[in-house]
């Protein structure tokens, strides 16, 4: 070990701290030219100079040098030994799941993303991948569905929309004792904040479209794995289902990645500021954010992550209300998505988990009146005015 430590020392230098990793991830700037970015390798297919000794990539489904240069990125940030680059978060979600067989059972946390909701319950089902859903924050209830065909456990922590708090590392241990795949969306926290391969975890999955990406311009999503053998298996679906991110997208993502500590810091200040005026209110019936201290699951979210991340649910009493407030407020945009520039209020009975039935929101805790708001890099004094007159008239 003591040798180890030496030589990468003397070879790479002392290991870099997340800020800089963020800056210097290894292709910020161009071997060939110098360039200050990553060159947009605008190509379906490369030519074989010489037929004996093929190019590095050959054809651009299979590997292009921008995309790889993002895999490379968010493989050092989360820590892992292979990233990959896909069309769209739930690209990366799907791709994962085909790595499952027909037969096969997975263990899901119940207030899961609507879109991997749906996918589980309308299009792997048909194909005979089971799932159930459970209420992770209660690690018993996550063993108790443990079947004989059991494959994975998919996490998501926070939890969207009411952030429910899932122990990673608990989880993740379980999983390697019975031989299962576990897997944690990470979009929320992001690998500024949450790392789950350190935790343990085998696959770690980003919308990237949200924080990552961090301007509303770009649809992806990543994947970073713990192990080569698994990277081969990815690699293997990626190329497969051909779900890759193209050249331009990828190059957009790694520029907007750069700036992912100084936008997430400076959104969780804000965000801590949003929560604290929320809960004051009367006019509120409840306030969601891991980083106030009646927050369920705070201790356990403070045991895996550094920070409490940019989004605040809170619920204003009733749908009428929720959609009076959404047409008064100016400043956030109104829409799906989060993890941008901008504020974005959106509201998850009608949006991002209209796809799943009434009855199975309320449940998960979805109420009619429960709005989400992504808090973006404007003041905070500015969207809390804006907020409360929007709250005020209605
Ligand atoms: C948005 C989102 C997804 C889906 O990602 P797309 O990029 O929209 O396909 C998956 N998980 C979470 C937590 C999300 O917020």
């Amino acid at each position: 070990m003591g040798d180890r430590t030496n030589h990468n020392e003397n070879s790479e230098g002392p290991v870099k701290k997340f800020d800089t990793k963020l800056i210097h991830f290894g292709s910020e700037v161009d071997s060939t030219t110098g360039a200050s970015s990553v060159p947009i390798y605008q190509a379906s297919t490369f030519h074989h100079h010489d037929i004996f000794n093929p190019p590095i990539h050959d054809y651009s489904r299979s590997g292009n040098p921008t995309r790889q240069a993002l895999e490379d990125y968010i493989a050092v940030l989360e820590g892992g030994v292979r990233g990959f680059a896909f069309s769209s978060g739930m690209s990366a979600i799907s791709s994962t799941f085909m790595m499952l067989s027909a037969g096969d059972h997975i263990i899901v946390t119940e207030d899961v993303y609507g879109g991997t909701y749906r996918l589980l319950t309308t299009i792997l089902s048909r194909m005979g991948i089971e799932s159930t859903f459970v209420d992770m924050t209660q690690v018993e209830q996550v063993k108790a569905a443990l079947k004989p065909n059991t494959k994975a456990v998919y996490m998501e922590t926070p939890s969207n929309p009411t952030l429910k708090i899932t122990d990673i590392a608990e989880i993740a241990a379980w999983c390697q004792q019975n031989d299962l795949l576990s897997i944690v969306d990470n979009t929320f926290m992001t690998p500024y904040y949450q790392r789950p391969i350190e935790l343990g975890v085998d696959i770690v999955l980003h919308s990237a479209t949200k924080f990552l990406g961090g301007h509303s311009d770009v649809l992806a999503g990543l994947a970073v794995v713990r192990t080569e053998e698994l990277g081969n298996r990815l690699k293997y679906m990626q190329n497969g289902l051909g779900t890759v991110l193209g050249a331009q997208d990828s190059w957009l993502l790694i520029r907007g990645m750069k700036t992912l500590s100084a936008r997430m810091a400076h959104s969780e200040i804000s965000s801590r500021k949003l929560a604290d005026w929320l809960s004051t209110r009367h006019d509120i019936e409840a306030v969601f954010y891991p980083g106030l201290p009646n927050h369920p699951g705070r201790e356990v979210h403070e045991k895996q992550s550094t920070g409490y991340g940019a989004v605040v649910s809170f619920d204003v009493g009733s749908g009428e209300r929720a959609k009076r407030v959404l047409n008064e407020v100016k400043l956030p945009l109104v829409a799906v998505s989060l993890g941008a520039v901008e504020s974005i209020l959106s509201y998850p009975a009608m949006m991002s988990h209209a796809s799943m039935p009434k009855e199975v929101r309320s449940e998960r805790g979805i109420t009619d009146g429960l709005l989400r708001f992504s808090v973006g890099l404007e003041d905070i004094d500015d969207l809390i005015a804006d907020l409360e007159q929007a709250l005020e008239n209605n």
